[in-house]
């Protein structure tokens, strides 16, 4: 086992380096260790060396995997992301369409293995395995209440599955797999123009260097078909909004093996509460007199409502603190608060009892009640 280096060392940045700095600094060594612009016997290490940037930026660009990173180092990582979700979500094409090479980076990831855009995994050179199947996503709308109790919710998708009538082998039965004609067996065919010499895929077998001599009639000679899915899935308590969970080998079924599948949440607005990291934000208004005298509030929480009180003399815009009433941590398991902001009504009509309280008030505050009205007040200060 190897040890891993330090993310910031790598791109040669400081811990507080911008996102536009860890940009900055992986593309300018991007370049540098690009495979395609060393020597041949270089090759092999700037491989190796553009991993390791490439990895290092995937995890210091993203926010959430940044704030992991610095606050338990690799190990924040590598327990929580395969190597394929670390990619995933780094967005690469833009910083090497600006360098002008955006299809030459694809085709290098494809050939060291990586595939984060969750396709095929190729692990060593060009073999004829069988690419695993394709990841799929399927997204599920949630309440907040749903959210912070937990769920199980029932999903259904489109998938393909290996052929039942034939297992897989694209074979019907007293079929056979021969050589394929076409490339001689090499599954690839040469084609030259002037000194280069281009390979391409056969289409005949497909890249195979076989093909069957009778085709299964459900699949065609994939050995794939088309099947649909129904899953029940645990959503953990205190799930974010866009957040993806992976079920294993729930995705596309292939020769090679099953992709997964990613469950993407979206949480639906509330009527009452705005969720900030795990705290509920709940606004409400209170009377005048209210304010003034102090009152018991009845209040939502997201276990029914409960009774606050209100301290005589509450400004408006104050915020007052449900301690616990929050949304528990998906990580941590800690609850979040609940803050109730409360903005005072002014009154904006008096019946004329009510006026001469108010005037009578400020008699006794030793304010004149005005009632002088406001372009009186102005012609007055300007004589
Ligand atoms: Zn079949
Ligand atoms: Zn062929």
């Amino acid at each position: 086992m190897t040890t891993k280096r330090d993310y910031y060392e790598i791109l040669g940045i400081q811990k507080n380096a911008s996102p536009e700095d860890v940009k900055k600094a992986y593309r300018s060594m991007a370049l540098k260790f690009h495979p395609d612009r060393v020597s041949s016997g270089e090759k092999k290490e700037a491989e190796e060396k553009f991993k390791e940037i490439s990895e290092a930026y995937a995890v210091l660009v993203d926010p959430q995997k940044r704030k992991l990173y610095d606050a338990y180092g690799h190990a924040g990582i590598d327990s929580r992301f395969s190597e394929q979700d670390i990619f995933r979500g780094a967005d690469f094409s833009n910083i090497f369409e600006d360098l002008g090479f955006g299809s030459i980076f694809d085709n290098f990831f494809q050939d060291i293995g990586f595939d984060f855009f969750g396709g095929s995994t190729r692990k060593g050179g060009r073999s004829r395995r069988a690419h695993r199947g394709r990841d799929l996503e399927v997204r599920v709308d949630l309440s907040l209440e749903e959210v912070a109790e937990g769920v199980e919710k029932t999903v259904s998708f489109n998938k393909s599955e290996i052929c039942k009538s034939c297992k897989g082998s694209g074979q019907a039965s007293g079929s056979k797999k021969i050589t394929c004609p076409v490339c001689k067996g090499s599954g690839v065919i040469y084609s030259s123009a002037g000194f280069i010499r281009m390979g391409q895929t056969c289409l005949e077998c497909k890249g195979q260097g076989q093909i069957i001599t009778k085709p299964c009639p459900n699949c065609r000679g994939d050995g794939l078909e088309r099947g649909k899915k129904t899953l029940t899935v645990k959503i953990p308590v205190g799930i974010r909004s866009g957040s993806s969970l992976r079920v294993r080998g729930e995705g596309d079924e292939s020769q090679g093996g099953s992709g997964d599948l990613y469950v993407t949440v979206r949480v639906k607005s509330h009527s009452v509460f705005r969720r900030e990291e795990n705290n509920l934000i709940h606004e409400t208004t209170i009377s005048l007199v209210s304010a003034v005298l102090g009152a018991e509030l009845e209040v939502p929480t997201l276990g029914g409502k409960v009774k606050m009180n209100i301290p005589a003399g509450t400004q408006s815009g104050t915020v007052f603190r449900l301690k616990g009433k929050g949304i528990t941590d998906i990580h941590t398991q800690k609850k979040g608060d609940e803050f109730i902001k409360v903005d005072v009504e002014i009154p904006k009509k008096l019946s004329s009892k009510e006026k001469a309280l108010f005037e009578e008030l400020a008699k006794l505050r030793g304010q004149s009640a005005s009632s002088q009205s406001f372009t009186d007040k102005i012609k007055n200060a300007f004589k």
